[in-house]
């Protein structure tokens, strides 16, 4: 699997080759149980129920990274962050920041489409519970190590939606840019901003977008806002719109 994601020569390959993948026996059993029960209020509709590629531009400055596709979400349309509302809150501060030409994402064909940005998971099935074990996380980290090489020459700065996502975040600078990760790591928080030399992307920490923190209010629109306007700047996007 390591190798297929190595061999990837563009991300329009990579895609393709992911949605192929079997490489987690639980998560493809859970990915197509999924699939093949339903949620009552998509019973009538075609589950996706494979690996969810990464979403956005090949020329992306800014990458952010979530967990996983979610069940009902993700692994139902077939695109990240796609038909939840863990992705209308996402795509909603993501056009606020013209990043996106629209804020909702409903269906992979919706015409959604994203501006200097790429989006991607660091676990690419649907997991029980959104947690993976630790080896189905490494067992996945080549794809998104392979994606992030294949834009690294745009790349400035990366979004960590969750600890999750911050912590898949360090291997990628040994896999992908031959640099050693800072030691100890950097503690994850919302806000958190770590930059190293200027060949590697900054990075920013930011509560994940799930309901378990839009509705409680700890993660609020505005502090979204906030996040996405640092990260445009970090990017050199200001002047850019
Ligand atoms: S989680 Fe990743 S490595 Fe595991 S089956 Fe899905 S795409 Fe393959």
């Amino acid at each position: 699997m390591a190798g297929r994601a190595a061999r990837a020569a563009d991300l329009a390959e990579m895609d393709g080759a992911v949605a192929q993948c079997f490489a987690c026996p639980r998560l493809v059993a859970w990915r197509e149980e999924v699939a093949t029960v339903r949620r009552a209020a998509f019973r009538d509709q075609e589950y996706w129920g494979r690996p969810v590629p990464g979403f956005g531009v090949a020329d992306a400055r800014i990458a952010i990274l979530g967990l996983a596709p979610a069940a009902h979400g993700g692994n139902r349309t077939g695109r990240i962050f796609t038909g939840d509302r863990s992705g209308d809150v996402l795509f909603a501060a993501l056009h606020r920041a013209g990043l996106a030409n629209q804020p909702t994402s409903v269906a992979a064909d919706d015409g959604l489409a994203l501006r200097h940005t790429r989006i991607a998971a660091a676990v690419r099935c649907a997991p029980p519970d959104n947690k993976p074990t630790p080896v189905e996380r490494d067992t996945c980290a080549p794809w998104l190590h392979r994606e992030i090489d294949l834009i690294r020459p745009t790349l400035r700065v990366v979004v960590t939606l969750g600890a999750f996502a911050w912590a898949a975040w360090w291997p990628v600078l040994r896999q992908a840019y031959g640099v050693r990760p800072p030691t100890p790591r950097p503690g994850f928080g919302h806000g958190a901003h770590w930059s190293g030399n200027d060949a590697v992307p900054q990075v920013l920490g930011c509560y994940h977008v799930s309901q378990q923190n839009t509705f409680t209010g700890r993660l609020t629109p505005t502090m979204l806002d906030d996040v996405f306007a640092q990260a445009r700047r970090l990017a050199g996007l200001d002047d850019s719109r």
